[in-house]
């Protein structure tokens, strides 16, 4: 069937980011969006990856001047985590353990020890509170190996701004659906009014209207590798604090904690499992850990895993209508942006009349990027040994490894080579092989083949460690970029 209309149930980030990316690329499609003013959207979700700004920047070739603006994001050059038994470690999005030096015999991975805790100028930049190199002129020598943190309200009040600007429909309205065909004939208002459309995109956040409750798609539990199921959130008008150009992750007694920067704001969340904790019990914690809290706290509830496909006759899931994962990574708008992109790249090289082989690809495509995160966030779980408590005791002892378990058992032969990454991660895993072994020794887990290099290799690898911190040192940190960025003789690339 010939596609022409498409109607996109909820307007969160995942919506409007469907219905933006589908009508920019796709423009004689189309487009309406569906929202219910009493439902809302989940309103969380500021933490982004390298694969966000992709999406917005280069493919579909936004204006970044009117998202800064307008959405006033921090730079997120990675994360920090306080997790397993050293003091911290840091996970950037430069991929700094598979590199490898000239002069040196063997990738970064291999010359990594507590006594210099980066690797790269994404971790120097970020053990030092930098973000960019400054340049002769004093202004940011700017580069695209970051993400960003956003304050969801601004991100998603930018979209809607955008979708207009691009002749998106907007409705509001609460409806049901009605089945018909091959999956949905109708979105029914509680005016009785209709609404139909050749493909719905279910956006409907966790309530999943379209893929799950019309259509009774099976759900894929990760509940063997992901034991959280819940959230508390909260935060603090930021004073003195600086701005970190990092997301922390910190280890809590029944989860972990995150701390992201925005330029007025500290938001905090406490994802933890209630199987381990009470809600008052994490509550307490989660407000003993950040004595600043403003804001009155509240809990989100969710469960991990994903529908089995995400393209079923008519609808498109997209967001968390068809998947979540707790954001230890971030991942969510990055998943969005994956769906939204192969979705509308589906309908480009279909001329919008989809084979039933391509639809096949699609889910076999987005199920497998649900599986790669649900992967590399358990060995985020099975391996921190920072703290001994019933919730770690199970997550070491249980956490099922799935797909990672192979990387695992390369790791504990091999230690941090990168010559199996080929082999054993995917092309289109955005963690690549580096992604494991920044997690893998970060958190010290054993193998058998530590390397000692050679006085030369040592001596080089100490000069390198200082080289990269000096550079750090003067570089701007994220309140002199911002004001950078909002200097009138900028010129924007
Ligand atoms: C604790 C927590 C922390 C998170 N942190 C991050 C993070 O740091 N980074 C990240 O990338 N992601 C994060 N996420 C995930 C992220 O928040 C979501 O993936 C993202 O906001 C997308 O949500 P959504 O648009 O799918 O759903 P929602 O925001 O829930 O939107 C659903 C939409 O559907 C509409 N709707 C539903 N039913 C109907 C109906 N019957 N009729 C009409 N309209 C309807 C609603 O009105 C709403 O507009 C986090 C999630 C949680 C729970």
């Amino acid at each position: 069937m010939k596609i022409s209309s498409i109607v996109v149930l909820g307007a969160g980030s995942a919506g409007l980011m469907a219905a933006l990316t589908l009508k920019r690329k796709v423009a004689q499609l189309a487009v309406r969006v569906v929202r219910s003013p009493d439902i809302g959207i989940i309103g969380v979700g500021e933490g982004t990856t390298v694969v966000f700004p992709r999406h917005f920047f280069e493919y579909l070739k936004m204006k970044p001047r009117d998202f800064y603006a307008e959405a006033e994001p921090t730079w997120k050059m990675g994360l920090r985590f306080l997790w397993g038994p050293r003091k911290e470690f840091y996970y950037t999005f430069s991929f700094e353990f598979e590199k490898r030096l000239h002069e040196l015999s063997r990738n970064n991975g291999f010359y990594y020890s507590d006594e210099c805790p980066w690797l790269g100028h994404a971790s120097a930049f970020m053990a030092h509170n930098k973000v960019f190199p400054r340049r002769p002129d004093g202004l940011p020598q700017f580069h695209n190996n970051h993400a960003f943190h956003i304050e969801n309200k601004k991100l998603v009040a930018w979209l809607e701004n955008r979708c207009r600007d691009h002749g998106v429909g907007i409705l509001d309205a609460t409806v049901r659906a009605e089945k018909g065909g091959d999956g949905i004939g109708s979105l029914v208002t509680e005016n009785g009014e209709h609404i139909t459309a050749d493909l719905f995109v279910d956006a409907s956040g966790f309530r999943s209207e379209l893929l799950s409750r019309a259509l009774g798609e099976p759900f894929r539990s990760y509940q063997d590798a992901l034991f959280c199921d819940r959230a508390v959130i909260g935060g603090w008008p930021r004073t003195e604090e600086p701005i970190l150009p990092y997301t922390t992750a910190e280890t809590m007694d029944a989860g972990w904690c995150w701390q992201i920067e925005h330029e007025h704001f500290i938001n905090r969340g406490y994802v933890y499992s209630s199987g381990y904790i009470s809600d008052d019990a994490a509550l307490a914690e989660f407000m003993r850990k950040n004595p600043k809290l403003a804001t009155a706290p509240r809990v989100v509830k969710f469960r991990s895993g994903r529908y089995e496909r995400s393209w079923v006759g008519n609808v498109v899931g997209i967001g968390n209508a068809v998947g979540f994962v707790e954001p230890l990574e971030a991942t969510a708008l990055q998943v969005i942006s994956v769906e939204a992109s192969t979705l509308a790249d589906s309908l480009l090289d279909s001329l919008c009349e989809p084979t039933p082989s391509l639809i096949r690809l699609y889910n076999r495509y987005n199920g497998d990027q649900w599986d790669d995160i649900r992967n590399f966030l358990a060995i985020h779980y099975k391996f921190n040994t920072r703290i001994d408590t019933p919730f770690w005791r199970a997550c070491r002892a249980d956490t099922a490894l799935h797909g990672a378990q192979d990387i695992v058992d390369w790791y504990r032969e091999n230690g941090p080579s990168v010559l199996a990454g080929v082999a054993l991660v995917h092309p289109s895993n955005s963690f690549r092989m580096d992604g494991y072994l920044a997690l893998l020794a970060g958190q010290k887990v054993p193998h058998n083949r530590p390397y000692h290099p050679p006085p030369a290799e040592r001596n080089f690898w100490r000069q390198h460690c200082r080289n990269l911190a000096a550079e750090a040192q003067r570089g701007l940190d994220v309140k002199e970029a911002l004001q950078a960025i909002r200097s009138p003789g900028l010129k924007w690339s």
